[in-house]
């Protein structure tokens, strides 16, 4: 029998034989489109490209097979319809249960067991995250879901005995966390008509038995814009719509919520979705902790937001005097003011009359515009709906709290929006796709990169192919000394909003050597454009640092913080009540909206860094959210812009197949026959090729073999055979 060294390369198998021989059933179903959905790994898909792997998502659709292996990361597309069965306890625990989940058709619940798995045999790094990733409405928020409840019944703790029935047991209040945020950080969109309108982060949290024993909620970057403004066809925060039509006739009375009324902020409300049920809220508050009295001012409050919605001003006759208040509108003024437990006159001069201060004197008020009334009236109720949400977020993670030495591990669910390019797009994408790049570098240090080190300290021969670096636009996004971000924080710090031509040119003249950087020249509004690895977006710089900035007139502060309401009192604590702790706020530097992004997210890819990623890209197979449609452009810029391509090509172009040694025996035969079998001989991976040598079994364990221990057996095999021959 020749034996073919390693190296050798004319004679020997090379990397395409090897897949070939690995994918013996693979290979029988090149060409048969037919078969295509048997498929369940594209990097199995044979030649990978853009059209076979579509094809094959294609395929698999259309027999209901939503979940597809990409190497590393678990395709999910969105079947936009209740399918029976796919996630019942009876299949979280089939796959919980399983030998080798891996060997079960994929899904997200083999995802989940294998990272539970990781956690319990302790593999390094032993924290793990599942990071979902999508667009909007392609289903990272169900899939979430859906893995918060399969960790909820695997990793549920025992029961101890008696004792605590008053409190619900972690799990559920785990559970619970999920309606109440969705309630309030959710909305109807014209792309899902429950869109999630903040970025979120859970860790559930594992004791030394790898039970659920607590878990905390980290949020990102709350679209509080919805509360004052709703774009044509989309809807507010569910939570409003929940008050509105669920209340009793008792809160109507109290919340001055009478049926039938008309509110402004409240838009499509004659559309009836699942989402406003009011009762499963309020239940899921309840559970947290959170009782019928703090709920009855939550709504309380939600409802003077409504009216104040509904406060409209005109210009004053006289132009130095406050603008007035349009008459329809007066009842609107006293009822919120009412809610808010504010006096109506405080109100109203906050609203309307702005105090210009000069060091530390106060010098003279001035008379607000009507635009910047109505600024005012926005900025109150975004500023209360934002703080509301980070209490209850807090209230929440107080709720599901354990101090951290009660667990030893985590395993991480990351549910933020996925990359957004839009007609106009403006800070709040850039933010978004900042963090979307900030993810692809994960994933391409996790996996592309870790890849090829592993192919290299393997000794295999592969040639590297080129992955996209994105590090060159995240330097231009948030680089030192000179960056889009640092640039938006200059602006703000000198104030200079108005002149967006100027701020062009200055991004122009600083960045001008980063090859992300251009510009749509035949655009007359100032612009950037940014090449993102997922593709060109171009940012209207228009109220660019001004949302950066997103000031908040000092007068609102000081009629919140002198509200009598209760929960006012303690998201506007009394202790920044003191007039000169305000002038020296008014002072200090502003935190500005992408500093605070950013070191959330720092914060973020640091716990991300220091775990086992896992990938789960969720694909919306049609904009218009409709069951058994798939369309393949739409698919396939979602793959391309998750780094799914990339991933695919450089999987498929290398060695995608791990095996382990159990399963190389069993499949092949030829193999076993050639080496004889004894199998109470255990060996380790070294002794593979010493056995294989000298006829006898190789390693039967589940190790995974090397794919070198791996290529050269094969290559043994083969010459063999083809000496039989
Ligand atoms: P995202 O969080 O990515 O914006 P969602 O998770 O909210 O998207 O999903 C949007 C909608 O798609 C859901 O409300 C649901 O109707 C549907 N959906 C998502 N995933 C599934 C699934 N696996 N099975 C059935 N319907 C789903
Ligand atoms: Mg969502």
């Amino acid at each position: 029998m020749p034996k073919q060294e390693k190296g050798q390369n004319e004679d020997s198998i090379t990397q395409n034989d090897l897949s070939e021989s690995l994918e013996e059933e693979v290979r029988a179903f090149l060409g048969d489109e037919e078969k295509l959905h048997l498929f369940d790994d594209l990097t199995k898909v044979n030649p990978v490209t853009t059209t076979t792997v579509l094809k094959c998502l294609q395929a698999r659709y259309r027999v209901n097979l939503f979940y597809t292996n990409a190497g590393c990361s678990l395709v999910a597309l969105n079947p936009f319809q209740p399918v029976s069965c796919l996630y019942s306890p009876e299949l979280m625990r089939e796959y919980h249960v399983a030998l080798r989940p891996q060997d079960l058709k994929p899904h997200i619940f083999a995802v989940a067991e294998q990272t539970y798995r990781n956690v319990q045999s302790q593999i390094d790094p032993v924290n793990q995250s599942i990071i979902v990733s999508g667009e909007s409405g392609a289903g990272k928020t169900w899939t979430s879901r859906c893995l918060m409840k399969f960790y909820a019944s695997v990793a549920a703790p025992v029961i101890s005995g008696k004792g605590n029935e008053t409190v619900e047991r972690i799990e559920k209040r785990v559970l619970d966390s999920n309606p109440v945020m969705e309630a309030f950080g959710n909305a109807c969109t014209l792309r899902n008509n429950n869109s999630s309108r903040f970025g979120k982060y859970i860790q559930l949290q594992l004791d030394r038995f790898h039970h659920l024993s607590s878990a905390s909620i980290q949020t990102f970057l709350l679209e509080k814009t919805r509360v004052a403004y709703q774009a044509p066809n989309e809807r507010n925060f569910h939570i409003f719509y929940q008050i509105t039509k669920g209340a009793t006739a008792e809160e109507r009375l109290e919340w001055n919520l009478p049926e039938g009324a008309h509110y402004r902020w409240l838009p499509n409300s004659e559309r009836n979705l699942d989402e406003d049920c009011f009762e499963v809220t309020r239940d899921a508050m309840f559970h947290l902790g959170i009782d019928h009295s703090t709920q009855n001012n939550i709504f309380k409050v939600l409802s003077g937001l409504l009216h104040l919605g509904n406060v409209q001003f005109s210009n004053p006759v006289d132009e130095s005097q406050p603008c007035e208040l349009e008459d329809k509108t007066k009842g609107f003024v006293m009822t919120a003011a009412d809610l808010l437990k504010i006096p109506v006159e405080e109100l109203l001069e906050s609203l309307r009359i702005r105090t210009i201060t000069a060091g530390k004197q106060q010098v003279f008020k001035k008379p607000c515009s009507r635009a910047e009334c109505d600024t005012r009236r926005d900025c109150l109720a975004k500023v209360i709906y934002a703080k509301l949400f980070e209490w209850l977020v807090l209230v929440i993670n107080e709720s599901i709290y354990a101090a951290p030495s009660v667990w030893t591990s985590f395993i991480g669910l990351l549910d933020v929006y996925g990359f957004e390019a839009f007609p106009e797009n403006n800070l709040e994408q850039l933010c978004i796709n900042y963090a979307n790049e900030k993810l692809q570098q994960h994933f391409v240090a996790h996996y592309l990169k870790s890849q090829q080190e592993e192919y290299a300290a393997e000794g295999l021969q592969w040639s590297f192919i080129n992955y996209r670096d994105n590090q060159n636009c995240l330097d231009l996004i948030e680089g030192n000394p000179l960056s889009i971000f640092s640039l938006l924080n200059e602006e703000c710090r000198l104030n200079r909003s108005s002149n967006t031509d100027l701020f062009q040119t200055r991004i122009e003249k600083a960045l001008s050597n980063n090859q992300c950087l251009s510009r749509n020249k035949f655009s007359k509004k100032p612009n950037f454009i940014i090449s993102h690895y997922a593709g060109k977006v171009c940012y209207q710089l228009a109220a660019m640092v001004e949302k950066n900035k997103d000031p908040i007139p000092l007068e609102l502060v000081h009629v919140l913080q002198n509200s009598k309401d209760p929960l006012l009192q303690k998201l506007f604590p009394v202790t920044e009540r003191n007039q000169n702790n305000i002038k020296t706020q008014n002072r200090a530097a502003v935190v500005t909206v992408v500093s605070k992004f950013k070191s959330s997210l720092e914060h973020l890819m640091q716990i991300l860094n220091s775990t086992t990623a896992h990938y789960i890209r969720c694909i919306k197979p049609n904009a218009e959210c409709k069951a058994m449609t798939f369309r393949r452009e739409e698919v396939l810029s979602q793959l391309q812009a998750c780094g799914i391509v990339e991933a695919i090509t450089i999987s498929a172009a290398g060695f995608p197949v791990r095996i382990p040694f159990q399963s190389f025996t069993e499949r092949y035969d030829l193999l076993r026959k050639s080496c004889g079998s004894n199998k109470n001989r255990a060996c380790d991976k070294s002794n593979c090729r010493t056995a294989e040598k000298k006829g006898e079994t190789p390693v039967v364990d589940d190790e995974i073999a090397p794919r070198s221990v791996v290529l050269e057996i094969l290559q043994n095999v083969m010459g063999q055979t083809a000496a039989e021959q």
